[in-house]
């Protein structure tokens, strides 16, 4: 069975969000650890939780995908905007552990003109001071789009950030993970479309399949290689439709790969909850039966 869903809004509380999911067909979900835009985290209801726990049990959910706010820069050549990621990471870790044992995806960010070099030493030094050895929670670094100065466009970059990590804090190392977005890989030149497999075995070279945690599904506005980072809806963009992609086999291959399969998907697609149900039905679909 696909563990499929899609980014959903916090507004309503956690079990709301597990409500939400049931009702469009899906068994995981992504949501942010608070405003997108950074900012105070909403305090915790323990009922609330309780609720989501339960029909994640019931219904058999994977692991969720919560994703920290794109405002977080952790290789900012500010100090002050560093010690913002430092202080609001360390408390999404925290409050994660109410729901034990899932994941925590973040951009690793832009090194704005620093260089890749230092930028890679400024995140990894983020980890070492936010993350704690006996944590349940994952932290994902997502693969990015390569667009302006951003790190994470190349594997080898993701590779070199957790690569530090364990040089320096060894006993963090398996707490860290990577989520593949596919628009993203796209963007950044790496071609899952006509190549899946290819791209598939660069990674394993740079950073190990074992960390391959998670994957965002979405399909792309732009061509590949062009370090954009504009999501379309499954089927419409260069990877999926006929006309631009590789039709929507393209999207069959990657829920379909042995070394995807069973990861959590997440949709970042522009959609409406309908839209959302249609593309997970049409996932399952695919997965089942191409
Ligand atoms: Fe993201
Ligand atoms: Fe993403
Ligand atoms: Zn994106």
């Amino acid at each position: 069975m696909l563990t499929i869903g899609c980014h959903l809004s916090t507004a309503r509380g956690y079990a709301a969000m597990g409500r939400t999911a049931v009702s469009i067909g899906a068994s995981t979900f992504a949501f942010f650890t608070r405003n997108p835009r950074g900012g105070k985290a909403r305090a915790l209801d323990e009922r609330d939780l309780a609720g989501l726990k339960q029909i994640m049990a019931e219904h058999a959910f994977g692991k969720l995908v919560a994703h920290a706010p794109y405002t977080y820069n952790p290789c900012s050549d500010k100090e002050r905007a560093r010690a913002f990621v430092l202080e609001g990471m360390r408390e999404d870790l925290e409050r994660l552990e109410h729901l034990p044992g899932n994941y925590y995806n973040f951009h690793p960010g832009c090194h704005v003109g620093q260089g890749a070099a230092r930028g890679i030493e400024l995140i990894a030094d983020t980890l070492c001071r936010v993350m704690w050895p006996d944590q349940s929670t994952t932290v994902l670094l997502e693969t990015m789009a390569g667009k302006g100065t951003e790190v994470g466009g190349a594997f080898e970059e993701l590779a070199a950030i957790i690569c530090a990590v364990g040089e320096r804090a060894p006993e963090l190392a398996d707490k860290l993970g990577v989520c593949l977005d596919t628009c993203h890989v796209h963007d950044a030149g790496y071609d899952i479309v006509h190549d899946l497999d290819g791209v598939l075995e660069a990674f394993d070279r740079a950073v190990g399949l074992t960390r391959l945690r998670a994957v965002h599904l979405n399909d792309s506005k732009n061509s590949c290689g062009a370090r954009k980072d504009r999501h379309e809806v499954i089927g419409a963009g260069y990877l999926g439709s006929e006309e631009l992609g590789g039709g929507i086999e393209a999207f069959a291959r990657i829920v379909r790969h042995p070394v995807l399969r069973d990861l959590p998907f997440i949709l970042e697609t522009p959609n409406e909850l309908e839209g959302y149900a249609r593309e997970i039905a049409l996932l399952r679909e695919l997965a089942g039966c191409w």
